[in-house]
């Protein structure tokens, strides 16, 4: 154990080069200076974190849960400091940013509570005895966004150190200050050096050495899909395990038996959380034909609502997007029967409008993922055309169901190709419940116990008698 600073690779005076500005998004104004990693950076992050394998696998389970749980301690009582962090690095208002701190916290109690409960089996055969083991991978790469930086460093930092592995993990340029305040908890926590090292450095050069470097076993990716694709492809040359947590173009499907009031106060939360920076937001509204005008007066209604402006203030819902680049491209993507443009505060800030747009499912607002606070209102006919609707996209990731019908709800649900679901809620992520996608949303289970298969090989042994 050591009690010493941490060695984060990227803070100024550590061994990074070249320096950019971390800018908080509502303001524009630069929060610190960085340097950034390269691919010599890589490969000593991963040679540290290699040679502080073999004695992490080696602790003993009870105490690798111990040292767990004083991490989410940490989290826990330092859970102002790293909401403010996160609400500047990323732009996201204050209460949200709290929350998913503390949805941090309780992701590492689960895994360290989970340490021991991950285990092998006997299997009868003949001849003798069969065991399974749960090993280790080794030393993985753990590649994150920018639109939950320190939510997501946790699904993947818990299971994969519950599991024994150590690991490099690379936050997002734009968003790196919740990751290396992190990397300060875990060395405090009395996780051994070298065991997590974080890597602040472009996702081309860093990530892209991670994903190839012949000693990382397996990369678990969270970022559009393009460049998931590229992991993919990048990491077949070392047969590297991959998880990928890629994009997605989720339907709110509401049937005209719903509770159309409570669907359409919720809809706003279900698309514009994180100004719509969300893989789960339901941004293709689905609205039963003969249900649809009432919806959307209400949605309108809802969505005008919301509380736009500085991320610091309690009262905000929602805040600017991360970057002017980002914010253009959202724009881009505007250009059919607007609904409704909601207002932005005056002044710096990569500010963007609520917007509903009337579309159909061949629309590009339709198609692609906008990652902004857009939302397409789409009518559909029946039950039927509903759920070919909903499928008829390239992504599964999440979606919403809303019915005040049981049976079609799960109907519905059986029949929707997508990974999380939810009936009458927009929920999509709970520490203790899988969380992934079908079809070109990625593969591979994040969160409660299916989350440590991805961070461990089943071994076979075989005893004869
Ligand atoms: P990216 O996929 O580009 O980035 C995600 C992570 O991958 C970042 O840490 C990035 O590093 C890193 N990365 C970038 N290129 C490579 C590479 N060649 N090899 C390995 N790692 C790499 O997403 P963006 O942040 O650019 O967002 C673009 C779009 O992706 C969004 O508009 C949205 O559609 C989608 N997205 C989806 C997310 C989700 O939760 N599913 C999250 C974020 C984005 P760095 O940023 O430092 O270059």
């Amino acid at each position: 154990m050591s009690a010493r600073p941490p060695r984060v690779v990227g803070r100024r005076g550590e061994i990074a080069r070249v320096p950019f500005s971390v800018v908080n998004p509502a303001t524009e104004q630069t929060i610190v200076e960085l340097d950034e990693a390269g691919v010599d950076e890589a490969d000593q992050a991963v040679a540290r974190a290699r040679a502080a394998y073999p004695a992490w696998r080696a602790v003993a389970p009870n105490d690798r849960a111990r040292l767990l749980r004083r991490l989410a301690a940490l989290v826990e009582e330092h859970g102002e400091e790293l909401a403010r962090i996160e609400s500047q690095n990323v732009g996201k208002p204050i209460v949200g940013a709290r929350a998913e701190v503390g949805m941090a916290a309780d992701v590492l109690h689960f895994y360290a509570g989970a340490v021991d409960k991950h285990h092998g089996e006997t299997i009868p055969v003949g001849g003798g005895v069969d065991l399974t083991f749960r090993e280790p991978l080794g030393v993985v790469g753990l590649i994150v966004p920018w639109n939950f930086p320190l939510n997501i460093s946790s699904w993947k930092l818990g299971p994969a150190l519950a599991c024994g592995n150590t690991v490099v993990l690379k936050p997002a340029e734009l968003t790196p200050l919740s990751a290396l305040r992190l990397a300060e908890l875990v060395l405090e926590a009395g996780i051994p050096e070298g065991v997590v090292n974080v890597l602040v450095g472009p996702g081309r050069v860093v990530g892209q050495r991670l994903v190839e470097h012949p000693d990382v076993a397996k990369i678990g990716f969270t970022g559009s899909t393009e460049v998931g694709r590229g992991v993919m492809r990048g990491a077949a040359g070392t047969i590297k395990r991959v998880t990928l947590e890629l994009g997605g173009k989720s339907a709110n499907v509401v049937f005209a038996d719903a509770d159309l009031e409570r669907a359409a106060a919720a809809a706003p939360y279900a698309v514009f959380d994180n100004a719509g920076q969300d893989c789960c937001a339901r941004s293709r509204i689905l609205v039963e034909r003969s249900a649809y005008d009432r919806f959307a007066e209400l949605l309108v209604t809802a969505t005008g609502a919301l509380a736009v402006g500085d991320p610091a203030d309690d009262a905000t819902e929602m805040g600017p997007l991360i970057s002017a680049d980002h914010r253009e491209r959202v724009a881009s993507f505007v250009d059919g029967d607007v609904l409704f443009r909601g207002d932005v505060p005056e002044g710096p800030g990569y500010w963007y409008p609520c917007t509903l747009v009337e579309a159909t499912n061949d629309d590009r607002i339709a198609r692609e993922e906008v990652f902004g606070p857009v939302a397409a209102l789409i009518p559909f006919t029946d039950e039927e055309d509903a759920v070919r609707i909903a499928n008829d996209t390239p992504y599964g990731l999440s979606g919403s169901i809303w019915t005040e019908n049981g049976a079609r709800a799960l109907r519905v649900a059986r029949a929707l190709e997508s990974g999380v679901l939810s009936v009458n809620s927009n929920s999509s992520v709970r520490h203790s419940t899988p969380f992934g996608g079908f079809k070109q949303s990625g593969f591979g289970r994040e969160l409660g116990l299916n989350a440590l298969d991805g961070y461990s090989e089943v071994k076979n042994v075989f005893v004869a008698t």
